[in-house]
């Protein structure tokens, strides 16, 4: 479970790598573009500009690049010619990418067009969760402290936090040892040392926390249809706190107490 700082330099390229298709991807204009559009333009750029393997592919006998989730798609939305991005969506596009042999997972939710203020609201409240969540990351704490963070923002601005997916540990596999729970109490659960490195990727409900599968099999949508949202890092605890490794350019400030999110 414990990287050594070899490990942690090639899974901080990985993640640095897989940063840069959010960048790319934050410039592409989504409304009237299929799902399946999005995960050719993704593999793409993956495999040709960043000589990197899309992780998601061939996993679980999982046959894209992508999830896709639109509106209130929970998560493992599957990239569809018939899906087509409109003005006023919210999307979560959750991507992997192997480098030398690590891995890194994050995802984004992005607004299309015009979004109304609820589900904007909802998607800002999610980020939000995320950050609580990992800046609860440090040695010596627990994994409890960051369910707890991320749960208690949500509750506090009125969404439910799905219970059905977690964060995982990640490294050589997309999904190692620990289950990262997205809620939680304080004080509870695994004891976190430097050198760990899993994921936090909250899926918040503007409605109740209840989920179903599709027939498809993959796709997980809201019991009640109301709108979910979710965002995803892949972290590292470091000797004094904690490392992201997919961080963004303009998430740098992030971290820092000031924005006292
Ligand atoms: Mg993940």
């Amino acid at each position: 479970m414990t990287k050594q700082p070899a490990e942690l330099a090639l899974m901080a390229a990985a993640g640095r790598l897989l940063a840069s298709v959010f960048g790319m991807l934050d410039r592409v204009p989504l409304a009237g573009k299929s799902t399946l559009d999005i995960d050719t333009l993704v593999e793409r750029f993956i495999v040709d500009d960043l000589q990197s393997r899309p992780a998601s592919k061939g996993q679980y006998g999982y046959g894209f690049v992508l999830n896709s989730s639109v509106n209130e798609v929970v998560c493992h939305g599957v990239p569809s010619q018939s899906v087509v991005l409109r003005d006023g969506d919210i999307v979560n596009f959750d991507i992997t990418l192997e480098k030398d042999g690590y891995i890194a997972d994050s995802s984004k939710t992005y607004l299309v067009g015009d979004v109304d203020p609820v589900a904007r609201r909802l998607v800002q409240t999610t980020y939000d969760a995320m950050w609580k969540g990992i800046r609860a990351v440090r040695p010596g704490a627990r994994l409890g402290d960051v369910g707890w963070a991320i749960e208690r923002h949500a509750k506090r601005n009125g969404c439910s936090v799905v219970r059905e997916y977690c964060g995982h540990g990640i490294g050589r596999e997309m999904h190692e040892e620990p289950q990262v729970l997205h809620y939680g109490t304080r004080g509870t659960g695994l004891t976190l040392h430097e050198g760990m490195v899993f994921t936090i990727e909250p899926m918040l409900n503007r409605g109740g926390r209840s989920v179903r599968t599709e027939a498809d099999g993959w796709t997980v949508v809201t019991r009640d249809g109301s709108l979910s949202a979710q965002f995803e890092h892949t972290v590292a605890v470091t000797a004094t706190g904690v490392s992201v490794l997919t961080l963004r350019p303009e998430e740098g400030g992030m971290l820092s107490a000031a924005k006292n999110l």
